[in-house]
């Protein structure tokens, strides 16, 4: 069997079934006769997904009549439900020997063998699945299973525009309830407002070509436009200045001009779909392909492509952007997304843009990079909320807590206003305090700094009042790029920074790439335990033309002012000693290239791996300063993997052996004169930091919204009197540290 002439029977039939007088009932019936009939299978049947999320046999051709209706498939249940609730084609020679197989005796199946099984969807939601059956062990072919599929979505069509029955079962959803959707934080803050759906998808209703020639025309007209469209869009000021939101969107006007994307198109409009159902097609199935992702770079790289074939759709629809009224947003816009790219975000009036939740996004996806840019809180992983509202639906974004509440209570919208209200209130004492240097009762100063990575975090330096950049985590540019950022583009990127960080100084960290954070371009091998592999200094020493171009890029940026390098993942004092050579021999090709170079160079040493505790001498000897990382540091000396739920949080980084760790550091720095700060999460939790402070830290660096809360802290504590209360706990051994310095803080009326 071919598939063209396949599918064009199917399509024709079932173009008369629906042209034929009948109810609903009796079309399924129709149509998974023909079906059955054209795929030369037993067995056909149609089974619509119910409120519950169980599956109910609507129609069959082959199996007993007397289970239609009857058989029902609980939520995920044997190869039927695992084609729904994973969205995958089921295809198995023999069904029974599948350990998911779940056998029915009314419906008389034993006597088939083979199962074919496709997800009937449709805009990315399971309504059903299409089965056939045979009685032989048949092996489907692809051709099968492309026929079948083709096949499902003109049901899916025809189930939507209520042709045919079971409709209202399958998208019948409690719309009127108010209710919880849990997600996940992707960028930070609490939005009360009003849904709008993004871009209220184009239906396409229309699925067969009536003449192809001109469908292929129209598909190549609607691509054309789109590319100069996003040509145009990339041209705006607001995008052509953005830093490096500007790596993603390039990646993103790529994608358009991707040729396997084209030639998919092609293809489906070749078999005789519409250019409209051709895009549908693809999309749907680069949708299936991005759930089954494991890889969150792939999948960023298919949620592109998904929101492509929404923007070409779109224009095949003569409506080319989805928020060319901007007046008619509502003044507090939650925007509701199955998915949503980091341009899409943009063609929003951002003045009008409280909230944003998205059914997939992770923190480090695209979308999530640009809401925090435009200070939008937003919760991604938001499951099924693209279902379960309707325009204009009251919401309340917690993208604090990673919720999302639908038509809330007036009981939560009051206790979410008050806390917005708080929030903000906190917001302006923290703001208020921004030029207040950081001072302790007893007269001790805390220099404090913030974390960085994104050119969009320099405009906190200023807000927060930080005395600089403690970390500027550099492997970000390279993970939003495609391709290994060449000098130049390196050396424009820090200088950007540098001159946006004024006269405060930054303190860059070399790339910190390996292990779980992997280029894609790079050629990495696959390693067992990521985190303690060939990660950071590690690879820079090993394949030093990295590190070396990165080193002269900064060089080059910081050219007449002081340059600040911090190397990550040091094991040893013995590999300063090679960094610094690396260091020198980039000074000097630089200085003979004809390049002014930095006023003062600084290399430091992260303090991460335990094992460097225990050569501080000479470890001090070969640095300028020493940075603790403590998040690297806690996981290696607990031996507790920090991405691990289970184990991550197991132990307390206030108990005393880590404690002991970096009260030995303080020493060891004092005795050397060695600059010393802290740059992990600790830093930026109060009581932790206090802790910092009385053990003799001086420096802290951390997330910008945690410097108002440090300060705060600070300026009501008594550093003496906090370090008695400390060495007092760490000479007993005490167990519960944090319980009591909490105690410790209230009493003294610390907040903490
Ligand atoms: C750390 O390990 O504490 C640190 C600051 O580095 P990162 O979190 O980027 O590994
Ligand atoms: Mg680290």
């Amino acid at each position: 069997m071919t598939s063209e002439p396949a599918l064009r029977v199917i399509m024709r039939r079932l173009r008369e079934i629906m042209s034929e007088p009948g109810d609903g009932q009796s079309r399924l019936n129709k149509i998974v006769k023909q079906i059955a009939g054209v795929m030369v299978s037993e067995v056909c049947s149609i089974y619509l997904k119910r409120q519950d999320g169980s599956l109910e046999l609507f129609a069959t051709e082959g199996l007993k009549i007397e289970a239609v209706h009857t058989t029902r498939m609980k939520r995920g249940e044997g190869l039927v439900g695992r084609c729904a609730e994973l969205n995958v084609t089921v295809n198995e020679q023999e069904a029974s020997n599948h350990p998911a197989f779940s056998y029915r005796p009314e419906t008389g199946e034993e006597v088939y063998h083979s199962l074919l099984a496709v997800p009937i969807q449709r805009s990315g939601q399971v309504l059903g699945v299409l089965v056939v059956q045979n009685r032989t062990q048949k092996e489907y072919s692809d051709e099968d299973v492309e026929v079948l599929q083709a096949t499902a979505m003109i049901v899916a069509e025809q189930l939507v525009s209520g042709a045919v029955a079971g409709s209202s079962t399958a998208l019948e959803l409690a719309k009127s309830l108010s209710s919880v959707i849990e997600g996940e934080s992707i960028s930070e803050g609490i939005a009360l407002g009003h849904v709008v759906l993004h871009e209220p998808r184009i239906f396409v209703t229309k699925l067969m070509a009536e003449d192809p020639n001109e469908e292929m025309e129209r598909l190549e007209t609607a691509i054309a436009t789109l590319r100069t469209s996003l040509d145009e869009m990339f041209e705006r000021e607001h995008v052509a200045g953005a830093g490096e939101h500007r790596d993603v969107f390039e990646a993103y006007r790529m994608f358009a001009h991707d040729k396997g994307w084209e030639r998919r198109l092609r293809e489906a409009v070749e078999g005789g779909l519409t250019a409209e159902a051709g895009v549908e097609r693809v999309q749907n199935s680069t949708r299936a392909r991005m759930l089954r992702q494991n890889d969150a770079y792939w999948r960023e790289r298919q949620r592109d492509l998904a929101d492509l074939s929404d923007r070409l759709l779109r224009i095949l629809a003569g409506r080319e952007t989805s928020a060319d009224e901007p007046s008619q947003l509502p003044p507090d816009t939650i925007l509701v997304a199955r998915t949503m790219g980091p341009a899409e975000l943009l063609d929003y009036d951002r003045k009008r843009l409280r909230g944003l939740v998205v059914e997939d996004g992770s923190r480090q996806s695209h979308v999530a990079i640009v809401a925090k840019a435009l200070g939008i809180a937003a919760v991604g992983q938001a499951a099924g909320v693209v279902e379960r509202v309707t325009a204009g639906d009251a919401a309340i974004v917690d993208a604090v807590a990673g919720e999302v509440h639908l038509r809330p209570s007036s009981d939560v919208i009051t206790a979410y206003s008050d806390k917005v209200r708080f929030l903000a209130k906190r917001q302006r004492q923290y703001r208020a305090l921004k030029d207040v240097p950081a001072v302790t009762k007893d007269g001790e100063r805390v220099s404090l700094h913030i974390n960085a990575g994104l050119l969009v975090d320099m405009p906190h330096l200023k807000e927060s009042g930080a005395d600089g950049v403690g970390l500027y985590r550099t492997e970000l540019l390279f993970m939003l790029s495609d391709t290994l950022p060449k000098l130049e583009r390196q050396v424009k990127a820090y200088k950007a920074v540098i001159s946006r960080a004024g006269e405060k100084p930054v303190i860059f960290r070399t790339l910190d790439i390996g292990g779980d954070k992997v280029l894609h371009y790079l050629r990495q091998p696959a390693e067992e335990n990521p985190a303690m592999g060939w990660r950071a200094v590690r690879m820079g020493l090993d394949r030093p033309a990295l590190l070396r171009t990165q080193i002269r890029a900064l060089l080059r940026a910081a050219a007449g002012q002081d340059l600040h390098l911090m190397i990550p993942m040091v094991s040893e004092a013995s590999e300063m000693v090679a960094v610094r050579a690396l260091v020198e021999r980039e000074q000097s090709i630089v200085a003979d290239k004809g390049y002014e170079l930095p006023n003062t160079v600084r290399v430091g040493a992260m303090i991460e791996v335990p094992g460097l505790l225990f050569e501080l001498d000479a470890l001090m000897k070969r640095v300028d300063f020493v940075s603790v990382g403590s998040n690297d540091l806690m996981q290696f000396l607990f031996a507790a993997d920090r991405t691990n739920a289970r184990v991550g949080s197991r132990y307390d980084s206030l108990s005393p052996a880590p404690l002991r760790a970096l009260r030995a550091l303080v020493k060891a720095t004092k005795k050397h004169n060695v600059p010393l700060t802290l740059c992990g999460e600790m830093a930026g939790t109060p009581v932790e930091a206090m802790a910092l402070i009385g053990l003799g830290f001086r420096s802290l660096s951390m997330s910008p919204a945690s410097i108002g809360p440090v300060k705060t802290m600070i300026l009501s504590l008594d550093v003496e009197r906090v370090s008695q209360v400390l060495d007092g706990l760490l000479r007993k051994g005490a167990r519960n540290i944090r319980e009591a310095l909490e105690g410790f803080a209230e009493s003294e009326g610390i907040e903490v």
